[in-house]
């Protein structure tokens, strides 16, 4: 198959298993904005063909119940490896997956590494353009905060998605630092 069918047929895959949701935001823009914009940021930012097919498929597992055997039978073990580097185990508290998410961002593959930093990048993208209503600024803050702690563990594979997240991360910290 071509990188271009592979790379739909993967985009496809999302958008049905994301049908019915939404972004947390205001907004409420469709799941799939989210997906679109990871893929994106990393082909736009040259990473590998694996990595931007991960960033397809990265919330499936997590947040659709897509399980690790679809995905190897529809895009092969790679992949799907990849994707479940980039899913938090959801029976552990909140505040124990995102200290979990930050601690282990060091030990994953490259691939994975670079979908982090292109998930973060959407995520700060998205506080500043459609916060959830009830985001104080203080919990803005804090979320960018704890954003930079996951991608400053996985520095060193792709400058041109570090400095695309450092630059959104600075508008963040101006815009609601007390
Ligand atoms: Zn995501």
């Amino acid at each position: 198959m071509s990188d271009v069918a592979s790379l739909t047929k993967a985009l496809n895959f999302a958008a049905q298993k994301h049908v019915d949701q939404r972004r947390k935001g205001k907004n409420a823009e469709p799941y799939i904005n989210h997906i679109i914009e990871v893929a994106s940021l990393l082909a736009e930012n040259k990473a590998p063909f694996a990595a931007v097919m991960a960033g397809a498929l990265h919330d499936t597992i997590e947040d659709t119940g897509t399980t690790h055997a679809e995905l190897k039978c529809a895009f092969g073990e790679n992949i799907a490896d990849i994707v479940r580097e980039c899913t938090d185990d959801k029976s552990l508290p909140k505040q124990e997956r995102k200290r979990l998410q930050a601690e282990n961002a060091a030990h994953k593959s490259d691939a994975a590494r670079m979908v982090k930093i292109a998930d973060k990048i959407s995520n700060l993208r998205s506080i500043l353009a459609s916060p959830p209503a009830d985001w104080s600024g203080a919990r803005k803050l804090e979320y960018f905060v704890w954003a930079k702690s996951v991608v400053d563990n996985c520095r060193g594979l792709n400058a041109g998605l570090e400095k695309e997240f450092d630059k959104t991360y600075k508008v963040g910290v101006e815009k609601f630092k007390p």
